[in-house]
């Protein structure tokens, strides 16, 4: 099948800080991403923070302007359309965001919330009102809530309006910036849950923003997982969970709990040493180094490529000396 989504090559440099009357250096947030979402599939984009997949996930729903390559949209580049051309596009890919309360409006209603997209589409009126009223349904809301604010709901059911808003226009591709991070471990399970179940239904794709592995486990049927900008290993679920290729998908991966306790006990846990380094300043050849365990002189020149392993399977990765 056609991919949904084609991102080729995508980047974003931020004006970095000025340093004395010299040129203003840039600040690579997102360095050559590449990857492509099929339609109704869900591909879970992992990193710390700070590693540039927020910034990814707005480029790719046009929030954000890249400065390098392009999204395209079922075949058509968006990077580059104007708004105006972008407008018949808009109801396909929407955003689902981390704190579901900054991203509602305080002062609108329920019901003024979810309709907004539709509205944009130039809806009629009696058409939006029933679309309205399936949408709290579909997403376990009540008609009653329709009146409400958004300070009237716990986190979990605010982030259910958020979700029902961006279905709103039924959209093909929905990017979800770490939608469960800010709720309780109790609810998160059910939002993960219910946009499992939607997908299901609706046969919307996602690419599902987490920092850690463990969160998008059940979610995603692809995994792609982001370090200082970069894209370091790419591919399918199983192969990624099951058998890691990049000492840092292992580290990420070391920290999920495993259901089996016994499991559990005897697993080697890798506790990576130091943060992120910083954007601004990124670490020469492969910019893992300063923290990979396996790290040998030829990591701190030259920069591996992704792509696929001798490791075996589809899945692609970045490194000189991909774990086996
Ligand atoms: Fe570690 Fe070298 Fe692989 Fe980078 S290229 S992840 S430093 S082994
Ligand atoms: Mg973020």
């Amino acid at each position: 099948t056609e991919p949904l989504l084609t991102v080729e090559d995508l980047g974003m440099t931020f004006p970095g800080p000025r340093a004395g009357l010299g040129r203003r250096a840039g600040i690579k947030a997102v360095d050559g991403v590449s990857f492509e979402v099929r339609p109704g599939e869900t591909l879970g984009l992992v990193g710390e923070s700070g590693c540039g997949k927020s910034t990814t996930g707005r480029m790719l729903v046009r929030l954000l302007d890249p400065t390098a390559g392009q999204v395209a949209f079922q075949g058509k580049d968006i990077t580059r359309t104007t708004q105006r051309e972008l407008r018949p596009l808009r109801r396909k890919f929407q955003m689902i965001f981390q704190d579901p309360f900054a991203s509602l409006n305080p002062r609108q209603t329920v019901q003024q919330i979810i309709a907004a997209p539709l509205r944009a589409q130039d809806t009629p009126a009696a058409e939006i009102n029933r679309e309205v009223r399936d949408l709290v349904r579909l997403v376990g809301l009540a008609p009653e809530h329709l009146d409400r604010y958004p300070h009237q709901f716990s986190g979990g059911q605010a982030q259910r309006i958020g979700i029902a808003r961006a279905l709103a226009t039924r959209p093909e591709l929905v990017v979800a910036d770490e939608p469960v991070s800010a709720l309780d471990v109790s609810i998160q399970a059910q939002i993960v849950g219910l946009m499992e179940r939607l997908q299901r239904e609706l046969g919307v794709a996602y690419v599902f923003i987490a920092h850690d592995l463990a969160v998008v486990k059940h979610i995603s049927h692809r995994v792609a997982v982001m370090y200082l900008g970069r894209i370091v290993e790419i591919g399918d679920k199983h192969e990624v969970y099951a058998n890691p290729a990049h000492p840092y998908t292992k580290a990420l991966l070391s920290a999920v709990p495993l259901p089996d306790p016994a499991a559990e006990r005897a697993r080697e846990r890798i506790v990576l040493l130091g943060d992120p380094p910083s954007p601004a300043n990124p670490p020469s050849g492969c910019t893992f180094h300063p923290r990979c365990p396996k790290a040998q002189p030829i990591c701190r020149t030259e920069r591996p490529l992704l792509q696929i392993t001798p490791v075996g399977g589809s899945r692609q990765a970045a490194c000189h000396f991909p774990e086996a």
